[in-house]
């Protein structure tokens, strides 16, 4: 019996790193791409070294930048927080381009302007059904992996999905190219703004928003209050925000599985999803070649995400002021600890953040009871008229 044959729904970062691993072990892969050409959008994405450990071939090209500072910023603080390991800054239509080369050198037969109708799952195989120039054709293969971004969510399960607003702007004088702005103003927004330099002439700024119209109208409000300029608008479809129900990554026994966007791989805390994509789309791949260890891949991406999602939970609860006392508290020791483990590996951490800023327990207990006080007040248990809880824990 011959390697298993895999149709991948999707030619775009959780796609294309699949294909290429599975490719690169001898199986034989078709991608299945909805678009006519192959020319995704160009977006500016901010990752992690992380990225370095999960691609095995020179992607310099497509950097843009280096990133070795991270300014917080709230209503009346700010800190610094250096990295050990630059974040890197990442032309996306570059590194789709580069990766959809590397893939198909190593065979994988990519076919573009096939839209996937149908998965449809049989005892020994699966059968994809697919739309080109109107008509139907169909594709059996042992395995069927769904990597079709936030579209692939309507097959397994009820999204929920944000939007974000990108666009490029001039670097304001006197901004080192080396250092990401992030502010947060949970009056506007329960996520943040941020600008992330490209080179020393450009930056993108962006917001997320509970919808991309929401998150286009908060950026424009804030180029305007701050004098910047679009030069160029990055938007693109919403986004998936994972919740605490659990992502499924395979249906039908196993025979379609799921990988980057649509099965919500990405970190709720930031909505980044490049490096987590990619770690699902690899994962996938060690699930069909039957590798040892792909079942612990995938379950240190999952730890990774429930993790993330937990901390976007309390920081959903977070007012200004919160903002200004957790910014007030990152004190030596966590600050530490910030450079020595990045926002992929969260779960490495969680714990020595907590013993490292013992206050970091008081601003939970005092977020947790507002909000606690503020549901009893929703059902008229506790008399109205106090915003402000009478203890002040930080
Ligand atoms: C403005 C913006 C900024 C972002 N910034 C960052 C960032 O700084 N850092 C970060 O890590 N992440 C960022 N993200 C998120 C990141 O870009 C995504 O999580 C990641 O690109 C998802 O990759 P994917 O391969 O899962 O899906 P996608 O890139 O969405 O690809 C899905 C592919 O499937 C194809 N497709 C869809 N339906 C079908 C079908 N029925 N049949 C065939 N093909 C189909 C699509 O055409 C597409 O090519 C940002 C997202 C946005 C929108």
């Amino acid at each position: 019996m011959g390697p298993p044959k895999v149709a991948i729904v999707g030619a775009s970062a959780a796609g294309l790193i699949a294909a290429y691993n599975l490719a690169k072990n001898g199986v034989p892969v078709e991608v299945l791409e909805a678009q006519k050409d192959f020319e995704p959008l160009e977006r500016t994405l901010i990752v992690t070294c992380a990225i370095e450990s999960l691609i095995d071939f020179d992607f310099s090209e497509t950097i843009l930048n280096d990133i070795k500072n991270f300014r917080l910023i709230s209503k009346n603080r700010k800190v610094d927080i250096p990295l050990s390991k630059a974040d890197l800054v990442i032309e996306r239509r570059n590194f789709l381009r580069l990766l959809y080369t590397k893939a198909q050198e190593e065979g994988v037969r990519i076919f573009l302007g096939r839209r996937v109708r149908r998965v449809d799952r049989y005892e020994n195989f699966v059968k994809v059904t697919c739309e080109v120039d109107g008509n139907l054709e169909e594709i059996v293969a042992d395995y069927a992996i769904m990597a079709n971004g936030v579209q692939g969510l309507d097959f397994h399960r009820p999204c929920t999905t944000v939007g974000i607003s990108q666009a490029r702007v001039d670097l304001p004088k006197n901004t080192d190219k080396s250092t990401v702005h992030v502010w947060f103003d949970p009056s506007t927004t329960r996520f943040f703004y941020w600008l992330i330099p490209e080179s020393n002439e450009s930056a993108v700024l962006g917001v997320i928003g509970q919808s991309k119209k929401e998150a286009e109208r908060l950026l424009i409000t804030f180029m305007n209050k701050n004098g910047m300029r679009p030069r160029m608008w990055q938007n693109s479809e919403d986004v998936p925000l994972p919740t605490l129900k659990k992502s499924r990554v395979s249906l039908g026994d196993g025979r379609i599985l799921l990988a980057g966007d649509s099965a919500a791989q990405v970190k709720a805390t930031t909505v980044g999803g490049l490096v987590t994509g990619l770690k699902g789309g690899i994962s996938a791949s060690y699930i069909i070649l039957r590798r040892k260890d792909s079942r612990d891949l995938l379950r240190s991406l999952e730890k990774e995400l429930l993790i993330h999602t937990i901390v976007r939970g309390i920081l959903d609860m977070f007012n200004e002021t919160d903002y200004d006392l957790l910014i007030k508290i990152i004190n030596k020791r966590l600050l530490s600890l910030f450079e020595r483990v990045t926002r992929d590996e969260l779960s490495k951490m969680s714990f020595k953040i907590f013993l490292s800023q013992p206050k970091l327990f008081g601003l939970l207990l005092r977020v947790f009871m507002r909000k606690i006080f503020s549901q009893w007040r929703q059902k008229g248990k506790l008399s109205r008229g106090r915003d402000v809880l009478p203890i002040d824990l930080v």
